[in-house]
């Protein structure tokens, strides 16, 4: 096994067969069988990959352990230093934390990218409008420190907390991805008219940063009005960065405009690890039925090839996806409705014959 540095500078392990090494992180509810429809297409489309397979979430919590994450876990990830993870669930009862923000706040993935676009055969009212946007969110910051206590009987406070370091990583993040990816403009979501210390950092960073990307347009939108906007006439946004819960709220939303959590794709990057998982959660209503989408963990894992420099391989899998939903002749039940919906693996296999 061998330490190699990418060209655009990420250190990854090789195989000596060449394989790119990687931690996948099975996950609760609905997580094993994404995770699993996902390893069947990157096999059949001969990703150059080994994986590692650790635990998190549910289990561990009920085993004892307070943040979810076992040493194992966290020791493999340190070695590959990329992930990918189906959901974790957030037990009620066992301490309440999560085992996603302990990863996300452990390896430091400051950068929550999550990307939506139309989706062919995937019917919303916003159909043929075109939406092709990403939502840049904050992902260690803000209100996720659960920094909470009961002020007085009755009165609970929480802490919020941005950082100008923070904040200009974040927004830097989001200019060098509009610009890499070709789009012409970025706008900043904050609540920068109420909370004029925290939020308005952002802005303020935000409006400081612009000034050295003149090839891009840059604006300023309050949070509630991009909610607003974003609903009216969506196709107007290409890059959205804000703050963290800012970005959890609208990402949700954003991923209803194109046909829902099942079709939305995400990417944590830091500086040394990244993991990549669906914006959606375990479902647990849905496991161990082999009916959800696995489309948001399958495109995350092309996410994860293109960061790994693997771009025949992602660019093979997002065309049989794609191809697969045009055709429409295999449609999960969230497309089409439970009961007539195609089982996970059914519509696994239909990427993979079209490969
Ligand atoms: P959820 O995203 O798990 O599910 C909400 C609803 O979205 C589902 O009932 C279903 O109708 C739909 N949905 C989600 N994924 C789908 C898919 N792949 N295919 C088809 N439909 C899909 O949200 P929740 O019920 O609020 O959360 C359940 C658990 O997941 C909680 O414990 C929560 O903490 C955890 N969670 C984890 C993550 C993560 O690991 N990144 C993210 C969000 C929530």
């Amino acid at each position: 096994m061998s330490l190699i540095t990418t060209e655009s500078g990420k250190k990854v392990y090789l195989t000596p067969e060449g394989r790119k090494l990687i931690t996948v992180i099975p996950g609760d509810g609905i997580g094993p069988e994404c995770v699993e429809a996902t390893l069947k297409v990157l096999e059949a489309a001969k990703a150059p990959l080994e994986y590692e397979v650790r635990e998190a979430g549910a289990a561990v919590f009920r085993r004892g352990l307070e943040s979810g994450v076992p040493p194992e876990t966290i020791e493999s990830v340190r070695k590959t230093r990329v992930v990918l993870k189906g959901p974790l669930e957030t037990p009620v009862g066992y301490g309440e934390k999560s085992a996603n923000v302990t990863l996300r706040k452990l390896f430091e993935t400051y950068a929550n990218v999550r990307p939506v676009r139309e989706f062919p055969n995937v019917p919303t009212p916003y159909s043929g409008r075109g939406i092709d946007l990403v939502v840049v969110r904050e992902n260690v910051e803000d209100l996720y420190a659960a920094i909470e206590h009961m002020q007085t009987p009755g009165v609970a406070q929480t802490l919020k907390l941005i950082s100008r370091k923070g904040a200009e990583k974040i927004i830097r993040f989001a200019f060098e991805l509009a610009r890499s990816e070709g789009r012409k403009k970025v706008h900043c979501a904050t609540k920068s008219n109420i909370m004029k210390l925290t939020e308005g950092t952002m802005k303020r960073v935000f409006e400081e940063v612009a000034r050295e990307y003149p090839d891009l347009e840059a604006h300023h939108i309050i949070v509630d009005n991009a909610a607003h906007q974003l609903v009216k006439r969506p196709e107007q946004f290409e890059v959205i960065v804000t703050t963290n819960l800012n970005g959890d709220i609208l990402s949700d939303l954003t991923s209803g405009l194109i046909g829902g959590l099942g079709f939305a794709p995400s990417a944590n990057i830091g500086h040394e690890v990244a993991i990549f998982e669906a914006v959606h959660g375990s479902a647990p209503k849905y496991a161990g039925k082999n009916v959800i989408n696995p489309t948001a963990v399958l495109l995350s894992a092309v996410m994860m090839l293109r960061y790994l420099e693997e771009f025949a391989t992602a660019d093979l899998i997002e065309n049989a996806v794609l191809y697969t939903l045009e055709e429409g002749k295999v449609l999960t039940g969230d497309v089409v409705g439970y009961d007539r919906g195609a089982k996970t693996t059914e519509y696994a296999e239909a990427i993979v014959a079209n490969l």
